[in-house]
């Protein structure tokens, strides 16, 4: 299948989501996080942080778009887009560099940015629903796919 959904029933469930999601993700992929502010999206950054051995806070970086967590044999950065509005400042502060083969790019507001972000190995999707949240994991690639196969099981 290229996308699954599930129901997070609450807070607790899309940390243990994330967590799911950090023994499926791989080197090199690319994640967009839609959905609106207070949808879950850090949360849901913050399970597979923790999962992958960050010890720290895990919160979204608004201001300063972006936060790098260096961890045992990764790097993950996690992208917040929702105040950019400067393409110029995207290759000026190195942005780019970031997509690579070694790194896992988890990108909240991606649609502010246009075109400037590669395009993504899956799309996630969260929305509120029954006081709980919704969950659809996307794949645009072949690693994208063997993600969505693997939350599969
Ligand atoms: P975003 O990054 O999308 O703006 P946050 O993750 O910062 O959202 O905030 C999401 C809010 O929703 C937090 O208050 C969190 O406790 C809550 N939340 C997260 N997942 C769920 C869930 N499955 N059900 C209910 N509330 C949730
Ligand atoms: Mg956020």
């Amino acid at each position: 299948a290229h996308d699954i959904t599930f129901d997070l029933a609450d807070e607790a469930a899309t940390l243990h989501f994330g967590a799911q999601l950090a023994k499926a993700v791989t080197p090199g992929l690319t994640v967009y996080l839609h959905g609106d502010l207070g949808a879950g999206k850090t949360t849901l950054v913050r399970g597979l942080l923790h999962a992958l051995g960050h010890a720290g806070k895990v919160k979204s970086p608004t201001y300063t778009l972006v936060e790098p967590y260096v961890l045992d044999a990764l790097a993950v950065y996690h992208f917040d887009l929702y105040r950019f509005v400067d393409p110029e400042e995207w290759d000026a502060a190195g942005f780019r560099d970031y997509f690579n083969p070694a790194t896992i790019c988890l990108v909240e507001w991606p649609e502010k940015a246009g075109d400037l972000i590669p395009q993504p190995d899956l799309d996630i999707h969260l929305q509120p629903n029954a006081g709980g949240r919704k969950i659809t994991v996307s794949a645009n690639s072949q690693t994208g796919e063997a993600v969505v196969e693997s939350l599969a099981h």
